[in-house]
């Protein structure tokens, strides 16, 4: 038989959803675990979007709908957008698709031919690395550093940029550093990226969960001329408590949404009826349920990072937003916890796993091998366990 297309086998599988399959395994065979991995929040999908799905099947509202999405919730979408930070789209310069890695990649595709490099600042997004290899893009890896807030500085950025650069992955906040750039920052990056003719994918699928009263600044608000060349992906997972309705969308100018869309429509059609149809409640219903659950995150954020600051051989990172906070291993990698030695973050995942029955993602693939990401969309009682459970692991080892 003919080999396998190249290009797909050297796509490696995510290591959230990974982590969270072995996870889920271990639950299943009855082994006392605490998971820390996949970023979904814990709380269920608010009522009066669950609603708006159930009436949606009971109106039969179960047939396609147009490509890029309803026109209610295009339009949901675009006034969210102008709500939340006064940006101007029309319907039609959104499309919406099965949640934000389908909307991702099919930007991608929109923007890169093959051969042309996209400029991705490290810790990243696990999968961002692999959907710029899925459409035959190169990632240059740019690695920032905890000492900068793992911000990309714009002399770093205008160093990467070849000839053959065509964009710029942003992603604030981010997963998994839980930094934000501040505004001046972003102004400094939008000026590399408008001299040097960079589109921007910024992913600001975390916008809502911003921490300290700090400020958040929507990068297509800063310019026109950064606003034509950005696509703006969002989408109602983390905000709205809705991973599993699977809708994300993007905003951008009418002649990269048609392209989108043509795309779309020949792979993925158009997006379950009845989650647009509940995602329309969201973006244009009540608010107030995301403050609710905001403020519950940042009371863990705040309980996770002083327990773990006590913790000898470990320290946290402070996240500024999200529900992800990094830790450092460096005072670990080199040593023998166990019986094993610790190289990367994925031995120390591994062993924590297996002796302190403890799921972390490792960040090892999101280029930061020095680092586990835990997410702090759990329980609070998880979380004190969790900790009690590092705590022990490492005094023993
Ligand atoms: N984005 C979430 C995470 O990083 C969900 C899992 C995934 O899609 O990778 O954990």
């Amino acid at each position: 038989m003919k080999a396998l297309s190249n290009l797909a086998q050297s796509v490696r599988a995510s290591t959230t959803l990974a982590i969270d399959t072995q996870f889920n395994k271990m639950r299943s065979e009855g082994i006392d675990v605490i998971g820390f991995s996949v970023g979904q929040p814990d709380f269920p999908t608010p009522e009066h979007i669950k609603q708006a799905g159930i009436r949606a099947i009971q109106e039969n509202l179960t047939k396609y709908t147009p490509t890029p999405g309803t026109p209610a919730v295009r339009k949901a979408v675009a006034d969210r957008l102008d709500a939340d930070w006064g940006l101007d789209y029309t319907p039609e310069e959104i499309v919406v698709s099965g949640g934000g890695k389908p909307i991702l990649y099919v930007a991608l595709k929109t923007l890169i031919d093959p051969g042309d490099e996209v400029i991705l600042p490290a810790p990243y997004w696990v999968s961002y690395y692999e959907l710029i290899k899925m459409v035959g893009g190169v990632p240059v890896v740019v690695t920032t550093t905890e000492e900068n807030g793992f911000n990309l500085t714009p002399e770093q950025l205008q160093a990467a940029i070849t000839p053959k650069t065509k964009a710029l992955m942003l992603n604030s906040p981010s997963n998994p550093t839980g930094m934000i750039y501040s505004r001046e920052h972003l102004e400094d990056i939008a000026k590399v990226c408008l001299d040097n003719d960079l589109y921007v994918i910024a992913d600001e699928m975390y916008s809502k969960l911003v921490f300290d009263n700090k400020e958040f600044v929507s990068f297509p608000t800063l310019s026109k001329e950064i606003k034509a060349r950005t696509i703006l992906v969002g989408g109602a997972s983390k905000t709205y408590a809705m991973t599993g309705w699977r809708i994300g969308f993007a905003a951008a100018s009418k002649e990269i949404v048609q392209v989108m869309s043509n795309y779309l429509s020949h792979s993925l059609s158009g997006t379950c009826s009845i989650a647009q149809a509940a995602a329309t409640e969201a973006f244009s219903g009540s608010q107030d349920e995301i403050e609710v659950m905001r403020q519950a995150f940042e009371t863990r954020r705040n309980y996770l990072y002083e327990r773990m600051s006590a913790i000898p051989g470990v320290h946290p990172v402070r996240p500024e937003a999200t529900f992800y906070m990094l830790m450092n291993l460096d005072q670990l990698i080199g040593k023998t916890l166990y019986g094993d030695v610790i190289h990367d973050a994925d031995d120390f995942a591994r062993v924590f796993l297996r002796e302190g029955l403890v799921a972390v993602v490792p960040c090892t693939g999101f280029g930061a091998p020095n680092y586990v990401r835990w997410s702090f969309a759990v329980s609070m009682e998880n979380i004190k366990e969790g900790m009690d459970r590092l705590e022990k692991f490492l005094k023993n080892a």
